[in-house]
């Protein structure tokens, strides 16, 4: 058998992948540099040329774009009117900004478990959660597929509760022929390198609320308006703006929108060339039992931004970490997605037991994010096959 790397073996790529890359072209640069020759940096046209391409690309009636993905969740759960004693019922296989955007408001995470099969919050863990003081559900399209949004929806319907749908993994994804952006309360959007689409770091919140809109737009500039009918003490003087609540400073730039707008001129290519890859691995893995994948929902036509493998222990020898650290030296950089949020040791401080949620503290112990992006050329995607299998076999009982 061939000797892993790890143990002196030759790797089988000679140059590292990491899991998820950028892709900038020379029109992206052009772009931006246009952007800098002009007069408006920041929040200017090119924010409003963007926001209104982000409606038909989420088909939302509203878009207000944000400096990054924490900021656009931070500002939806404000705008959810989320407040101290509320509790919001959030998953806890996320990144953390998912669950501290209930924390920066005052209110309290309670996780619901993910199904062990999709990986994506369950609906019945859901609804097991809700309490007096339910406020708000966040829900998150785990490595771009939809969660199960008409289960939610009537369950948010029957108690009153907000849906913000933290879709950072899930641009261009549809749920049952519907765009994602266009169904939740809020959706959000983070536009950090590694997503599907990138601003340098930017983020987006969409929403089809008018009164909600103009609340989201008044929160990420201060809590300042220009609008009379907002004011306490309206008067027509041109100068005059008025603080009638506090905001923030959460405005992007006209520099990354224009590096965004000229990244979605590429989103349609993006997804083809992930679809690709994504088939290429199903196929490769299926004759793999000792891997597990993750199960597709049809109502979910997903723009998948991340590929998660999960080992099955019974059909293995080592650990996760030996399979991660064995495909690493392969220099196959991959990346495990995600700790459960209640895990990391500030939410250990509040209070948060270990146990919540036996599923996804079990797919924490098993998954690996492996390298998917759009620019990976067909040799890259066999090398990530070969390495795998390569582990595998070393590994297999
Ligand atoms: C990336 C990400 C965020 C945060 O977005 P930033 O733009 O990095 O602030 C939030 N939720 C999920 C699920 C993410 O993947």
């Amino acid at each position: 058998m061939e000797q892993l790397a790890i143990f002196g073996g030759e790797p089988v790529r000679k140059t590292p992948i990491s899991y998820g890359h950028q892709y900038i072209d020379d029109a992206d640069i052009e772009a931006v540099a246009n952007v800098l020759r002009s007069d408006a940096l920041t929040c200017g046209p090119k924010v409003t040329e963007l926001e209104k391409r982000l409606c038909e690309v989420t088909g939302a009636n509203y878009v207000v774009m944000v400096s990054n993905g924490t900021a656009a969740l931070h500002l939806a759960a404000m705008a959810a009117g989320i407040t101290k004693g509320d509790e919001v019922i959030v998953t806890p296989l996320t990144f953390a900004a998912s669950a501290n955007c209930i924390l920066y408001c005052g209110g309290t995470p309670v996780f619901a478990d993910v199904k062990r099969d999709t990986y994506n919050i369950d609906p019945e863990s859901i609804r097991s959660h809700i309490t007096e003081k339910t406020k708000a559900v966040v829900a998150v399209d785990f490595t771009g597929q939809a969660v199960e949004l008409d289960e939610i929806r009537q369950i948010c319907k029957e108690h009153n509760l907000m849906l913000i749908e933290d879709a950072a993994h899930a641009i261009g994804t549809q749920y049952k022929n519907k765009k994602v952006g266009s169904i939740a309360d809020f959706t959000t959007f983070s536009f950090h390198p590694v997503k599907t689409v990138t601003a340098g770091e930017g983020g987006a919140i969409a929403t089809n609320d008018e009164k909600l809109y103009h609340r989201l737009l008044r929160l990420r500039s201060h809590g300042i308006t220009r609008n009379p009918d907002e004011m306490v003490h309206p008067t027509d003087a041109m100068w005059y703006n008025e603080q009638v609540e506090l905001g923030y400073n959460y405005r992007m730039t006209d520099f990354q929108a224009a590096l965004l707008l000229s990244q979605l001129d590429k989103l349609d290519r993006f997804i083809e060339r992930r679809t690709q890859i994504v088939k290429r691995y199903n196929e490769a893995f299926a004759e793999c039992p000792e891997l597990v994948l993750q199960r597709e929902i049809p109502e979910s036509k997903t723009a998948r931004h991340l590929y998660v493998i999960q080992l099955n222990p019974e059909l293995l020898t080592c650990t996760r970490r030996e399979f991660f650290d064995a495909l690493y030296a392969e220099n196959v950089h991959v990346q495990v997605h995600y700790l459960p949020v209640y895990w990391h040791s500030y939410y250990e401080k509040l209070g948060y037991p270990k146990g919540l949620c036996p599923n996804a503290e079990y797919l924490y112990e098993h998954v690996m994010s492996i390298p998917l992006f759009y620019s990976m050329t067909d040799e890259d995607v066999e090398s990530v096959i070969t390495a795998i299998k390569k582990v595998l076999a070393y590994y297999r009982r």
